[in-house]
C-alpha cells in the first residue's frame, strides 16, 4: 500500500502520528513502512529528512516502488503506533535551498532565457546546471531579479492539477508525469511541477547568493546558497577577512593592496639576499681556496659549511674551481647533505664519478659532470664523508695526500 505523504499538503508539519504497516529489510538495514509520513524521501534533487520515532533514530528515507516511503532506522520500534519528529533545522534548510532554486531558475529563465537542466541540493551548497554559458554581468542580473522576488515576499502556493490539462498552464519546464501533478506556484513568477518541500512565502528564503560559476557541458554550473547557509557563508568570509586584516594591520578594502605590497617586498628581499649571498660566497670561496691542502699537484678544499644551501655551496665550489689546479668538496654539515664537488679545468678528477662513489658508500643520491656534481640525502656525519672524499681523491689523482 502506498504511503500518504503529509508533506505534500503541509510542508511545515514537524511532528505526526502514524501506524506501522510493515517492517522490511532494505540493503541489509531495517526499514519501516507507515500509512502516512511527514519524512521526505530523497528525490528530485532534494535529500531525505532525518529524525526520530520515539527513541528510534531515522537515518535515511527512501522513495520505493509502489509509492511507498521507506524509513531506514537504527532498530525496530516496540510499538506500531508511532510518533514521528523531524530534524526541523535540516528540513527547513532544505526548504530554503529548494524554494530558492525555483526562484533562481525562474530568474535565469525570465531574464536570460537560460534554462535549468538539473538541480542538486548539496550538504554545503547547491548547484543548478544551465543550458548556456553566462557572463558575470548576466549572472548578477539574474541574482538581482531572484532576490527582488525574495524580498517582495510572494506567496508560494501548492496546487494539484490533472497532467492532461497542465500543458496550457505555462509550466517553466514540461512535466513527463501522468495523473495528478503537484505544482509549485510562486505568485506571478514561476510555475513548476515538483514533489519537494518549499517555504510558504519567498521571504522565508531570506537571500539567494551565487557563490561560484563554472563552464559545464557546454553550459554553466551555478553554485548558490540561500538563507541560513548564506549567513553562515558570510560569517566564514568575515572570519577570514578579519584574520587576514589583523595579520596585515589593514582594513578589508585594503587587503588586496597590502598583499601586493608584501609580494613586491618579498621579491626585493629575495633579490637582495641573493646579491648578498653571492658576495659572501666569493669571500668564503677565496678564504677556503687560500687555505687549500695540496694533493699531488692539485690543491683541495674539503669543508663543511653549515647554513649554506645547495645553491650557495655550488656558487662557492664553482668559484674555488676558477683557480687553476683547485678542487673542492663542500657539504652543508653537520650531516653531509647537501654536497657539491667541483674542480678546475686542469685537474684530472671526475667530480661526477667521485660523488657517485661517495653516495654509494654513505647513502643519498647525486651525480653530475666531470667539472661539477652535486647530491643530497646523505645522513652520514660530514667529517666521515669528507675523509672518504679526501682518500678517494688522493687515489684518483694517483698521488699521496700532501
Ligand atoms: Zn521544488
Amino acid at each position: 500500500m502506498k504511503t500518504h505523504r503529509l508533506y505534500y499538503t503541509d510542508p511545515y508539519l514537524r511532528e505526526f502520528d502514524a501506524n506501522l504497516i510493515e517492517t522490511v529489510s532494505y540493503e541489509g538495514k531495517t526499514a519501516l513502512v507507515l500509512d502516512r509520513t511527514a519524512f521526505y524521501p530523497t528525490s528530485g534533487g532534494q535529500p531525505y529528512d532525518v529524525g526520530f520515532f520515539h527513541d528510534v533514530r531515522v537515518l535515511d528515507v527512501v522513495d520505493a516502488e509502489d509509492e511507498r516511503v521507506l524509513h531506514i532506522v537504527d532498530r525496530a520500534p516496540s510499538t506500531t503506533a508511532l510518533h514521528g519528529v523531524l530534524d526541523w533545522t535540516r528540513r527547513f534548510d532544505h526548504m530554503q535551498q529548494h524554494t530558492g532554486q525555483h526562484v533562481l531558475s525562474a530568474a535565469f529563465d525570465r531574464v536570460l532565457a537560460a534554462r535549468t537542466e538539473s538541480f542538486h541540493l548539496g550538504v554545503e551548497s547547491s548547484t543548478i546546471d544551465l543550458n548556456r554559458e553566462l557572463t558575470a554581468a548576466e549572472i548578477a542580473r539574474a541574482e538581482d531579479e531572484a532576490n527582488r522576488i525574495v524580498w517582495e515576499d510572494r506567496e508560494v502556493a501548492v496546487k494539484f492539477v490533472d497532467a492532461s490539462g497542465a500543458a496550457t498552464l505555462g509550466l517553466r519546464k514540461e512535466s513527463k508525469r501522468e495523473g495528478t501533478l503537484r505544482l509549485i506556484d510562486v505568485t506571478d513568477f514561476d510555475l513548476s511541477a515538483c514533489g519537494g518541500t518549499h517555504v510558504a512565502r519567498t521571504g522565508a528564503i531570506g537571500i539567494i547568493v551565487i557563490s561560484a560559476t563554472e563552464r559545464f557541458r557546454g553550459g554553466s554550473r551555478v553554485t548558490f546558497v540561500c538563507g541560513g547557509r548564506a549567513l553562515a557563508g558570510y560569517r566564514g568570509l568575515r572570519e577570514v577577512v578579519d584574520q587576514s586584516g589583523r595579520a596585515l594591520s589593514v582594513g578589508a578594502t585594503e587587503l588586496a593592496a597590502a598583499i601586493e605590497r608584501l609580494q613586491a617586498e618579498g621579491k626585493d628581499l629575495r633579490k637582495q639576499i641573493k646579491d648578498f649571498q653571492g658576495k659572501l660566497a666569493s669571500h668564503e670561496a677565496d678564504a677556503l681556496a687560500d687555505a687549500a691542502a695540496p694533493v699531488g699537484s692539485a690543491r683541495l678544499v674539503s669543508a663543511a659549511l653549515p647554513g649554506w644551501d645547495a645553491n650557495g655551496l655550488k656558487t662557492i665550489a664553482a668559484r674555488i674551481a676558477e683557480r687553476p689546479g683547485h678542487a673542492a668538496v663542500l657539504v652543508g654539515g653537520p650531516s653531509a647533505s647537501p654536497i657539491v664537488v667541483a674542480r678546475a679545468q686542469d685537474v684530472a678528477l671526475d667530480s661526477g664519478a667521485l660523488l657517485k662513489a661517495l653516495v654509494e658508500r654513505h647513502g643519498g643520491k647525486g651525480g653530475g659532470r666531470p667539472e661539477l656534481a652535486q647530491g643530497g640525502g646523505i645522513i652520514a656525519p660530514s667529517a666521515e664523508v669528507l675523509q672518504s672524499a679526501r682518500t678517494l681523491i688522493a687515489q684518483l689523482l694517483k698521488q699521496p695526500l700532501g
